[in-house]
């Protein structure tokens, strides 16, 4: 139950800031893709993105996309432009890919955060590796079945709310 419940609730990536992180003692950010960092189809990384990439650099901290894209060059293509390592079909929940990005970078689940929009897929698979997870409401709610799914995650959302944030 409370391995649903997000550690802290953001609007955008933006907002996670890099200072704070790095107090936090972390050194490694694995991201969900689609309409947490970019919207569905955006092909390319943004300049937001890329400013808050190099913003990360500056602190030391890695930036690495955890995605479940079904679309075969979807994360290739995006992380190749943005000049960060990826794992394109994660499987998440399942905690096999949070455990070999953390191998590939060397760090601990303690000095990692996982940030995604989706609770049942980014925030339970954080938690079953032992990953703190920034929940990051979605940039477009664009068809039914998202916005389903989003009344769906509600009580979690009110969860972490009434918890307070963890990070
Ligand atoms: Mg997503």
């Amino acid at each position: 139950m409370f391995s649903l419940v997000p550690d802290r609730i953001e609007n955008s990536f933006t907002q996670v800031k890099p200072d704070e992180l790095e107090k936090n003692g972390i050194r490694l950010v694995l991201a969900d893709l689609d309409n947490t960092l970019a919207r569905y189809h955006q092909p390319d990384p943004d300049e937001g993105l890329k400013g808050w990439r190099d913003q990360l650099e500056q602190k030391g901290i890695a930036l690495f996309v955890v995605s479940n894209s079904r679309r075969p060059q979807r994360a290739q293509r995006f992380c190749t432009e943005l000049g960060i390592p990826y794992i394109g079909h994660a499987a998440k929940p399942h905690a096999e890919a949070f455990r070999e990005a953390m191998n590939q970078c060397g760090c601990r689940p303690e000095e990692t955060l996982m940030i995604g929009d989706q609770i049942f897929t980014d925030i339970l698979g954080a938690h079953n590796a032992g990953i703190r997870a920034i929940y990051i409401r979605a940039i477009a709610l664009d068809s039914a079945f998202r916005k389903i799914r989003y009344g769906i995650e509600a009580p979690f959302r009110a969860l972490c709310r009434l918890r307070g944030d963890r990070i």
